[in-house]
């Protein structure tokens, strides 16, 4: 499974939140310390950010499918982009999956950015002509921006029946709101005094973390935190 990582706050450097904690995106590229399915996260990585400084929220994406403790290009650029709302990932690929950079999360559909931790059966996906790549967490990106994210938590419970097995943990962010769910894998939130971060495990040692339990949906905006449990019992129809 990936690790990724979401901000919703102040402006703030993408190395503050990737590269430099002590347990950051960077490290978990090599030694996560959550991580359930898979060693390390080796087949890639990408930054997505919300830019202001053209009109309106634009989503700008840098990508790579090689390893990101690796990549000097980014640790020498990372300190000098900024942004009030990040969505980043590195990527464990699943078998079978192909490995490039346009399999490689975020995902966009030029509002959202978003980011799947997780494994599903590409059958019970709906045909769509829209995703960026055949990769799973693609397809299902495709879908989620296909029916929208108000309609997130319906979405992940109806391909949770669909695919018992698939593993759903979605991260994404639109400039103004930051959502999530866990279904299968971990997720944790740091209520910092300058903004709110969701990530698949803490990046440093900070006991404000908090772990959100599994099968919720959380949504961050300016306001505040909510947490909603995700109903499992309503099947696919
Ligand atoms: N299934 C996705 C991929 O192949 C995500 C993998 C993961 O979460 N490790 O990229």
């Amino acid at each position: 499974m990936c690790r990724h990582l979401g901000w919703l706050g102040a402006d703030v450097t993408v190395s503050s939140l990737v590269l430099d904690p002590l347990c950051g995106l960077r490290v978990q590229s090599y030694a996560p310390r959550r991580q359930k399915h898979g060693l390390l996260n080796a087949d890639g990585w990408g930054v997505g950010f919300f830019d202001r400084s053209s009109d309106g929220d634009t989503p700008r994406r840098w990508r790579s499918q090689t390893p990101l403790w690796g990549d000097v290009s980014f640790d020498s650029v990372a300190p000098a982009l900024r942004s009030h709302c990040v969505v980043a990932a590195v990527r464990s690929a699943t078998v079978g999956m192909p490995i490039d950079v346009s399999a490689t999360a975020p995902f966009t559909d030029g509002q959202w950015l978003l980011s799947h931790n997780g494994v599903v059966d590409r059958a019970v996906l709906p045909v769509t002509s829209q995703a960026e790549s055949v990769c799973d967490s693609a397809l299902l990106a495709a879908t989620i921006f296909e029916r929208g994210l108000d309609a997130l938590g319906g979405t992940i419970t109806e391909i949770a029946a669909a695919d018992p097995n698939a593993r759903l943990n979605i991260l994404a962010a639109n400039g103004s709101r930051l959502v999530a769910t866990t279904w299968g894998d971990t997720l944790s939130i740091l209520r910092r005094a300058d903004g709110v971060v969701l990530a698949s495990e803490p990046y440093d040692n900070d006991s404000d973390w908090e772990d959100v339990p599994d099968r919720h949906l959380v949504e961050v905006t300016a306001t505040g935190v909510a947490l909603t449990p995700l109903d499992h019992s309503e099947g696919y129809r």
